[in-house]
């Protein structure tokens, strides 16, 4: 399986704030690391600027995330979902960004843009306004083939933090290794069904503190399971690429699952013999918003 890693929501979560015993750059920091245990290069960070905003010294948490020789990508200003707001907002928030992360972006190969929450508009209208305008910014919108739900098993992680149940957090880590690999393939195999290909995967990662510990563990995992890494830049062609942004979608779905909505053939989220375990780590994860 050839899969493009990427992250999302850099430069800060934007649920929450970090707990005691993390930091906004120190999970970053960690998920660098992994990146260069596992020579995983040239990873793209779908950024928000309004950390910076607030936090100007998060401007050094994109400073060494490039110089890394990872790249800085558009994700809207205030993580705005297209849903809740007009397409004028939607657009002048893309702009906002373009303008605050302008040192970073201009270092980027390619000037990339992800919908917060996948979301692609819920009218007609609103998708082809902000489709026009990326097309106006030269921005190529960029979807997602599998996402590992990391940000579920965080919070359940969190209360296993919160409680000192060691016993919990080992449940969560091992788990979620289990659940990623079979989420992927399974997320894999129906793009393949659904394109009438073998597709290069697009997947993320977010700067949670679960994955800041977990993600070198999970990066070993995959490459153990006969994944490959590949420049984002390489799945961004073929019909999947052409599709991205083509149909109504204001859902919380990957990239062929909503093509399959919009066509009347939903497609199931999670593998079979997944869903129970994905129960588990939802009711693991009460009381936890961030
Ligand atoms: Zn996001």
């Amino acid at each position: 399986m050839m899969i493009a890693f990427t992250m999302d929501d850099l430069p800060l979560w934007p649920q929450s704030y970090p707990p005691v015993g993390y930091t906004a750059a120190g999970i970053v920091d960690a998920i660098r690391a992994a990146l260069a245990d596992h020579r995983i290069t040239g990873v793209y960070a779908f950024c928000n600027s309004w950390p910076l905003d607030k936090h100007p010294e998060f401007a050094a948490i994109l400073d060494d995330w490039v110089a890394d020789g990872h790249h800085v990508a558009n994700h809207t200003h205030g993580h705005i979902e297209l849903p809740d707001v007009t397409a004028e907002a939607f657009i002048a928030d893309i702009d906002l960004a373009e303008a605050r992360l302008a040192p970073w972006l201009s270092k980027a190969p390619r000037q990339l843009f992800r919908h917060p929450l996948c979301h692609w508009g819920e009218t007609a209208d609103k998708l082809a306004r902000v489709n026009a305008h990326l097309k106006k910014r030269g921005l190529t919108p960029v979807d997602v083939h599998s996402w590992a739900f990391e940000w579920t098993w965080n919070r359940a992680y969190r209360n296993a933090l919160d409680a000192r149940d060691t016993e919990a957090q080992t449940f969560v880590r091992e788990s979620f290794l289990d659940f990623s690999v079979a989420q992927l393939r399974h997320d894999m195999a129906a793009a393949e069904a659904w394109f009438g290909a073998p597709q290069i995967g697009i997947t993320l990662g977010h700067n949670v503190p679960f994955f800041a510990d977990i993600a070198s563990a999970y990066f070993a995992r995959l490459k153990s399971e006969g994944v490959e890494f590949v420049p984002l830049e390489e799945a961004l062609t073929g019909p999947a690429q052409t599709a991205v942004g083509s149909v109504v979608s204001g859902e919380f779905l990957v990239l062929h699952q909503k093509l399959a909505a919009a066509a009347g053939q939903p497609l199931p989220r999670f593998p079979a013999d997944m869903v129970a375990l994905h129960a588990r780590i939802v009711e693991m994860a009460v009381g936890q918003t961030g």
